[in-house]
Order: C-alpha cells, then sequence, then structure tokens
C-alpha cells in the first residue's frame, strides 16, 4: 500500500506547509538497532537515574509548551491555548512517573508467603504508535512509564503531526535521554508491521482507530507480541436530574467541544430525563449558534477551531446527513462553512434511532447527540447499546442514585458528577471495541513490564 508522506498541513487553509520522507528501509534497521542496542545499558541503571532523566523531560514539556501550542496549533488546528494546556499536562505525566514510578515498580513481597515476591522487570523495545488529536498527551502516556521501567521506545507518530514528533524527540535529547532510549522514526504501515515481526521489538501500544488497532493487533497475535490499544469510544453522558439544567448543558457542551470534538473520550452521546431534556438542548442550541469559526491566530472565546482536515470535516458531514435524512433533528449547526478550511460549525441533533450511523459510530468532531429517557434504567440500557466502553458519566443532586446507575456501565472509566476524570494518576483505558490495557496512574506501568516471581527457599 503505497502512502503519503509525512506533512504539515494547515488545516485553517488546507495549505501544504512542510513535507518529510518516509524512513528508508535502512532507517527502519538503525532505528531498530539503536533502541535495541540501548536497551542493556539503560535497564541496568538503577531506577532513580531513568526517573530524573524523564523528570527533565517533563521540565523541558512545561518550559516548552508555548513553542509546542504552535506546532501542534499549525498541525490539527486546535487552539493553542489547549495545545500549550496538553504540552503542560505531558510534563506533568513525565513527572509523576518520575516521583511515584519506582516505588510503583519496588519488588512487592507475596502475603503469606516471606520467600516470595514479585519483581517489575523490563522487556525491552517497545513500540508505540500514535494518533494526531493528543500529539504531545499520547506520546507522554505511553513513554514516561516505559522510561522509568527501563524499556526503550520507538515511537511512530501520526503522518499529519511530524513537526511535533521532532519537537518531542528534540526535548528527549535536550533532556539528556541516552541515544537509543527514545527514537523517533517516520515509519510507514509496512515498515510498522516488518517492526512487529521483528525479534528486537517486545510488545506494541496503539492509540487510533479501531481499524489501525485490529490491523496491529493482528501482527501482534501473529508474532505473539503484547498489545496495548486505546481506540475510540462514544461515552454516555446522564443527566439524571440537576439543580440547573443551564449550568449542566455549558459543562456538557464545553466538555464536548474541546478539541473540537475530537477527543476519544468525548461526551458524545448526552442521555437526559424527560423533565429536563427540551431546557437543556436549548441550552446546547443556544451555545452552539453563538459560535464562530476561528479568524485568525490563536482564536477568541466563542470561536470554534478547524478539525483536523477537510476529510474529516466531510465524514463528519456524511454521519450527520445520514441521521438528519433518517428523521433526526438537527437544532444548530451541522454545516462546513464556506472557505478551504476544515471548519465544522458546531451542531446539536436529537431524535437519533438505531437505524443511524450517527447512533452506533463515534461522531469525532463537533456534534452534540442528546437522547430523552424516563427512567434510570433506559438510561443505563442506552449507554451501553454501543460498541464501545471507554468512559462515562453521570450526573445528578443524588449521588446515591447517580452511583447505582453508573456502576452499570460497560466502561473502562466510569464519573460521577464529572465529565471525565483524566489526571496523571487516574488509570485511563476502555473495555468493548474501546480497546484493552491501561495508561496512566499506577496500572500504566505495568503493561510492558515481567512480573517476575522471585523465589528463594
Ligand atoms: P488512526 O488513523 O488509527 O491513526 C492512529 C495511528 O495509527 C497513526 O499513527 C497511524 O499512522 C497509525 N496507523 C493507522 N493504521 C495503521 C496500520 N494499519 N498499521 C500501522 N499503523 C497504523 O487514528 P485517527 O483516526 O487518526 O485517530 C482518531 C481515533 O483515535 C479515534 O477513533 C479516537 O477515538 C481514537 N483515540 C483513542 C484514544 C484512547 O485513549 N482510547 C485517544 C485518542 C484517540 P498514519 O498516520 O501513518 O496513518
Amino acid at each position: 500500500m503505497s502512502q503519503p508522506a509525512y506533512q504539515v498541513t494547515d488545516p485553517s487553509t488546507g495549505e501544504v506547509v512542510q513535507t518529510f520522507s518516509p524512513a528508508t528501509d535502512a532507517e527502519v534497521e538503525s532505528a531498530l538497532a539503536s533502541a535495541a542496542g540501548a536497551y542493556a545499558d539503560w535497564a541496568a541503571r538503577p531506577v532513580e537515574e531513568r526517573a530524573e532523566i524523564a523528570r527533565r523531560v517533563g521540565s523541558l514539556f512545561a518550559e516548552r509548551a508555548e513553542e509546542l501550542s504552535k506546532i501542534a496549533s499549525l498541525e490539527m488546528g486546535k487552539a493553542q491555548s489547549e495545545a500549550s494546556g496538553e504540552a503542560e499536562f505531558s510534563g506533568e505525566i513525565f513527572t509523576y512517573y518520575a516521583d511515584s514510578g519506582p516505588e510503583m515498580i519496588a519488588p512487592r513481597p507475596l502475603p503469606g508467603n516471606p520467600d516470595a515476591r514479585v519483581e517489575y522487570k523490563s522487556v525491552g523495545t517497545i513500540l508505540g504508535i500514535m494518533p494526531w488529536n493528543y500529539p504531545f498527551y499520547q506520546v507522554a502516556r505511553f513513554a514516561a512509564p516505559n522510561f522509568v521501567v527501563g524499556n526503550t521506545v520507538i515511537l511512530k507518530h501520526a503522518e499529519n503531526c511530524p513537526t511535533s514528533a521532532l519537537a518531542i524527540a528534540d526535548i528527549m535529547q535536550a533532556a539528556g535521554v541516552p541515544e537509543g532510549v527514545y527514537v523517533n522514526l517516520f515509519a510507514t504501515h509496512e515498515q510498522v508491521a516488518s517492526m512487529i515481526a521483528d525479534p528486537r521489538v517486545q510488545g506494541v501500544s496503539l492509540t487510533g482507530s479501531e481499524r489501525a488497532g485490529a490491523a496491529v493487533a493482528a501482527e501482534a497475535g501473529r508474532h505473539l507480541k503484547k498489545v496495548v490499544l486505546e481506540l475510540g469510544g462514544s461515552d454516555p453522558y446522564i443527566v439524571l436530574d440537576t439543580a440547573d439544567v443551564d449550568e449542566a448543558a455549558e459543562t456538557a457542551w464545553a466538555t464536548r467541544m474541546e478539541n473540537v470534538g475530537q477527543a476519544c473520550n468525548s461526551n458524545k452521546r448526552m442521555i437526559v430525563m424527560d423533565d429536563i431534556f427540551e431546557e437543556f438542548v436549548s441550552g446546547l442550541t443556544k451555545r452552539a449558534l453563538e459560535m464562530k469559526p476561528r479568524t485568525e491566530g490563536a482564536g477568541a472565546k466563542g470561536e470554534y477551531a478547524p478539525m483536523v482536515s477537510r476529510a474529516a470535516a466531510e465524514r463528519l458531514l456524511d454521519q450527520v446527513r445520514d441521521a438528519v435524512e433518517k428523521g433526526a433533528t438537527l437544532h444548530a449547526g451541522g454545516t462546513l462553512p464556506d472557505g478551504p478550511g476544515a471548519y465544522f460549525a458546531p451542531a446539536v441533533l436529537t431524535g437519533v434511532t438505531p437505524e443511524m450511523r450517527a447512533y452506533r459510530e463515534e461522531l469525532f468532531g463537533p456534534v452534540a447527540v442528546v437522547y430523552q429517557v424516563s427512567s434510570d434504567q433506559d438510561a443505563v440500557q442506552l449507554a451501553n447499546a454501543v460498541d464501545y466502553g471507554l468512559g462515562g458519566a453521570v450526573w445528578s443532586t443524588d449521588e446515591e442514585r447517580a452511583v447505582q446507575v453508573a456502576a452499570q456501565l460497560e466502561v473502562g472509566m466510569a464519573n460521577v458528577n464529572t465529565p471525565a476524570g483524566e489526571g496523571v494518576d487516574l488509570p485511563f483505558g476502555g473495555t468493548k471495541r474501546s480497546g484493552f490495557g491501561r495508561e496512566l496512574g499506577p496500572l500504566g506501568i505495568e503493561e510492558f513490564v515481567n512480573k517476575r516471581l522471585f523465589y528463594v527457599q
């Protein structure tokens, strides 16, 4: 399969800004040799030394946040304020694993058997395949725990964010990460397959679509390599009742519009009780109608950024059109404003039914689908009716009731009275077709380790 080169295309104009050639096969070989060659020394260093280097990486992400934000904003369109927040959060991930990682992987005695313990040993070189939507955060989630554990990593970033990939590699170098411990590679899909097959690679972690996850997992399965998959989602956001409907609509809308709706764990399906449904929908509609496409630069309040590409905006438009043609109601937006950019007018949809694509597919952009239900049980049933199982949130002034509903969600992350509990210390990941494995928190450091039993008698 031939692929375009790694390319920066400005989503606000559609102009190609910079092009990079994909790696040659010789460069792939050199990346593998470098990462595998660096492993023994890296793994043998005291964990505190690796943690110290991770800490320096964290500081550099924070120091360079503004510079990084301009790079990401040009590549994939997001607002600079969001991109600099992402860069800072990425730094916090490195700092978190520098602070807490050594303790998390300290040997643990087995209860009831003083002669036996479990050790957390590194395994070798891990391949990371990351998407464009959070170009720094996704890489940090993957790389930071692997550094502290003692694995080396090869990073294949998305084709549309090569300059973010290079900026990260530059941070690694400036922080004193030894050569080979972090290797950036502009690999093609075929080269990814060949690296998974290579005995020098011990595991692979992919964040992205189901299509990519299935392809990479099939390859990993063929070669018996461990795989972590962080895939798509269609997270439910259940509003049982609220003291203030307008405030609930404000939170729901702000969460849905983050990253122009291009977040895996965005609240893509809002499930709202009968008695507050109309007021909630008008709250969202009012906000959608107030928004205008970004005019220039960093963007201003009330303006929305372009989506990642015109093709992505057109795909979303097709999903919305399919719903409207089959009887759904579009309350606002759902159009592509004139001009070459990838702008998509934020939309509110109701009346979505199972025969519509919008019911089952992930809507990866600024579309709020709102469903009306009349009981807690109906809300749970609808929430669990899709093949995804990433996250979910439940809102109620009655916390006990909300907890009961949240406990029935088939998701990897259940939240009560918070849109999406994300933090360096909170394990992130899904179930069903949203993937398997966890990143962040103490669980994120346990994926690519050999939990070795050590038994002395
Ligand atoms: P994508 O097309 O699957 O791309 C993600 C990464 O996988 C890119 O680096 C891509 O490389 C690579 N890739 C795709 N097909 C591949 C193959 N056959 N072999 C090897 N590598 C392959 O993802 P996307 O559609 O841009 O990203 C959005 C999706 O990611 C959404 O579904 C979103 O929900 C999901 N996501 C999930 C999480 C999570 O934590 N669960 C977080 C963020 C995003 P190229 O660019 O070279 O094609």
